[in-house]
């Protein structure tokens, strides 16, 4: 069965962290007038049937001729009420908020995902005109707040294209974000992966380094010590080539400095806190809550270490390391402008304030 083949890919491209990492990325498949599509709060690497939600594609349709407010919240909660709307009778679980881009692809096949290596052109200087160069018939869409408006922005255009060409791209290009790919079948989606990620190593001038370095014991213990006492977090402790290399001082740290895509904040903060080598990490670690009214999640020390209070921050602070050297090779790296990052930050609470509130 067709669902079936979609959950084993869907765990496939989930367990492979060159595509996805954690809660990141997200599949569907259409039967008639029927999506089925990852529900939110699921991980692709662990999904079973139950993590997704089926909607009516026809129900879902009408979204696109209704008036919404014009403030953010406001019109994500009524977009989000009208989404859960469309799920067939007995769904109770919410869709991911890029179900309404998956519905505009008509293709019944979805894969997408936020691979790293994709994301070092999407969230480059010259991303875009690189995109053009290599994938003349996909789309790109520059950043946009996500949700309604992003998904809004792709029926436009894809109406657009239509128009000029009678065709509808089967590849997506979302900057600073991801992929999305639609197939008739999920081999000819893998295909593409396949080739979308050839032909972009094809261009690389140089891989991140992650060879593990030597820590100063005695210092990194300090360091532990005194982060223990501002967080419950198990702190995890990673030195190698790269981060050596990013922080060697404040001018190199900035090409990792600020967050790439909305998984970044998501998981690791909207941007790691920089402690210079003489440095108090605990003075520096309190600025940084002040300033911004939230902890940070990962502390690099110069020279030191990187420090991630808790498990997840980690393996999103090493893809913002990979996604930046590879980033390099186009231009350089572009992250989130920063009106973006905040709406980010702002939807994110709103986010769990919904959760708790529908408990
Ligand atoms: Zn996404």
């Amino acid at each position: 069965m067709s669902f079936e083949s979609l959950i084993d890919h869907s765990k496939r491209y989930g367990s492979d962290a060159s595509f996805v990492l954690l809660g990141g990325g997200n599949t569907s498949y259409k039967d008639g007038n029927v999506m089925y599509v990852k529900a939110s709060g699921h991980a692709l690497g662990t999904i079973t049937a139950e993590g997704f939600v089926r909607m009516d594609l026809s129900k879902m349709e009408k979204i696109w001729s209704k008036k919404y407010s014009s403030d953010d919240e406001e019109r994500e909660d009524e977009v989000l009420k009208d989404m859960m709307d469309c799920r067939l009778e007995g769904e109770t679980a919410r869709p991911s908020v890029e179900a309404l881009l998956h519905a505009l692809l008509p293709f019944p096949y979805v894969i997408h995902l936020h691979p790293a290596l994709v994301n070092g052109l999407t969230c480059a200087v010259e991303g875009e005109k690189t995109v053009h160069t290599l994938f003349p018939e996909s789309l790109w869409i520059e950043l946009v707040k996500p949700g309604f408006i992003l998904a809004n922005i792709v029926r436009e255009r894809m109406e657009k294209q239509k128009n000029e060409s009678g065709t509808t791209s089967s590849m997506i290009f979302l900057q600073n974000h991801g992929i999305f790919v639609g197939g008739q079948s999920l081999e000819e989606i893998e295909e593409v992966y396949h080739s979308v990620m050839g032909k972009i190593e094809s261009k690389l001038k140089r891989l991140p380094d992650f060879s593990e370095l030597p820590v100063d014991g005695e210092k990194v213990s300090q360091i532990n010590a005194a982060l223990g006492s501002v967080t419950d977090e198990n702190i995890l402790v990673a030195w190698n080539t790269e981060f050596a290399h990013f922080l060697e001082n404040e001018k190199s740290f900035e090409q990792i400095g600020s967050s790439f895509t909305p998984d970044h904040i998501v998981y690791a903060g909207f941007k790691p806190l920089w402690v210079a080598k003489n440095e108090d990490v605990l003075a520096a670690f309190a600025s940084f809550e002040k300033e911004n009214n939230v902890k940070p999640k990962v502390v690099c020390v110069q020279g030191t270490g990187v420090f991630s209070l808790g498990e997840k921050p980690m393996p999103l602070f090493f893809d913002s390391v990979s996604v930046s050297v590879y980033s390099e090779s186009f231009g350089g790296p572009q992250f989130m402008d920063k009106p973006m990052i905040d709406f980010i930050r702002n939807w994110e609470v709103e986010k769990y304030r919904s959760t708790v509130a529908a408990k």
